[in-house]
């Protein structure tokens, strides 16, 4: 059974014009697996990465998670399964700017209920896994974008995860942080063995993941293995803007 198996998924936006945003999607991610979900603006990415973290609903079709199908939640069951299952990274990091970087990472353990000196020390251990510790006591706007993005995924890990969720992380970034961003989620899933599924409209961004998936207008096309990378030489290549 795959971690995350999408059958048909289908969803439309009901604005002033009915919009069929995603148009039959089938998808299976396994556990372990570091994928990438290509495709040109307005394509659909956000739109199933949203599906895919429980932040909306789709129409028809499955979507089931480590064998749970999603359809119909309540809002803190959905928040329930987000909470324990999934971490987010965005393209603007989404950090909270009158927080320090500490109490960023420490949130999502906060409404866990931890108590606040094992939230403290969870939050700090995975500071110092980004390399961040000095900036444990900075806020937001004191940090470059590339260590804002890794104090986000630093929040995105410190609730242990089976899943990261990633839109446009590289967004924001010039090329050579992207780089760093990308070799950083690569070690993630080869060392700590993490599910990573990054959505991107660049070819450099996708390319450092093990499977590219493209979408195009709300299909997904070819899947691709790609092999130009091995463990040793991540990054190598730089990423293309
Ligand atoms: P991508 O992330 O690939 O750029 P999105 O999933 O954000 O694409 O959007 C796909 C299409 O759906 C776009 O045409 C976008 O304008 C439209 N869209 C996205 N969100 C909404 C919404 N909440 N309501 C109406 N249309 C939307
Ligand atoms: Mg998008």
């Amino acid at each position: 059974m795959a971690l995350i198996e999408l059958k048909d998924v289908n969803k439309t936006y009901f604005g002033a014009q009915p919009l069929h945003v995603l148009k039959g999607i089938n998808l299976d991610i396994e556990r372990g697996e570091f994928v990438s979900i290509m495709g040109a603006s307005g394509s659909g990415k956000s739109t199933l990465l949203n599906i895919l973290g429980i932040l909306d609903n789709y129409d028809t079709g499955e979507y089931r998670l480590d064998g749970k199908l999603i359809w119909n939640l309540t809002e803190s069951q959905a928040a329930d399964y987000r909470n324990r299952m999934i971490g987010f990274i965005f393209q603007s990091y989404n950090l909270i700017g009158f927080k320090t970087a500490v109490e960023n990472v420490e949130l999502p353990l906060f409404y866990q209920g931890i108590g606040r000196h094992k939230r403290h020390m969870m939050a700090m251990e995975y500071l110092e896994k980004m390399g961040l510790t000095a900036w444990a006591g900075h806020f937001p706007n004191e940090m470059s974008g590339g260590q804002k993005q890794r104090v986000a995924i630093a929040r995105a890990l410190v609730t242990h995860p089976d899943i990261i969720l990633a839109d446009e992380p590289t967004g924001a970034l010039d090329s050579r942080t992207s780089v760093e961003i990308m070799d950083l989620l690569g070690r993630l899933n080869r060392e700590d063995k993490m599910t990573i599924i990054v959505v991107t409209h660049e070819s450099g961004v996708a390319n450092a993941a093990d499977k590219i998936i493209h979408i195009s207008d709300g299909v997904i096309g070819s899947v691709e293995e790609n092999r130009q990378h091995d463990s040793a030489h991540f990054g190598e290549g730089g990423i293309i803007k």
